[in-house]
């Protein structure tokens, strides 16, 4: 097979010459802001996050579930972390540390994983049941 060589001279310049979108610019830093002391708010919102992950981890470990799966913002994809990996993270940030989300774990089996409205929701059915049993056994329908 033989390509024509037409004449070079009729080639336009580099169409990318002084292209505003410079490639080199995705090389540049997240914009996350850099980790720090945490604000007080913060900080009761991250102990009540590792006061829920305790609880939602006596729950639903005994039941198989190894972690929570969660949307990840950055990635638009599901990340799954175990309970001691979550609870962790947590302590981590409320050391005014960064975390490092977006380490996979090992080949995680998305079965074993659930929401954290899946666990908010466990946990509030369990409150209810828990508070009928401790009154006095209320009586439905009938
Ligand atoms: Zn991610």
């Amino acid at each position: 097979m033989e390509y024509v060589n037409f004449d070079d001279a009729l080639m336009p310049p580099d169409p990318f010459a002084g292209d505003p979108n410079d490639p080199a610019s995705f090389l540049e830093p997240d914009d996350d802001g850099p980790a720090g002391p945490v604000s007080e708010e913060e900080r009761l919102m991250l102990q009540e996050d590792l006061a829920n992950i305790r609880r939602f981890r006596t729950l639903l470990e005994p039941r198989g579930v190894r972690g929570i799966s969660m949307l990840c913002e950055d990635c638009d994809e599901l990340h799954y972390y175990d309970w001691p990996i979550i609870t962790a993270n947590i302590t981590t940030m409320l050391n005014g540390d960064t975390v490092p989300v977006h380490e996979p774990g090992a080949d995680p089996d998305p079965d074993f994983y659930v929401s954290w409205e899946y666990c908010a929701g466990y946990a509030d059915a369990v409150d209810w049941m828990n508070r009928g049993r401790r009154g006095h056994n209320p009586r439905f329908g009938h």
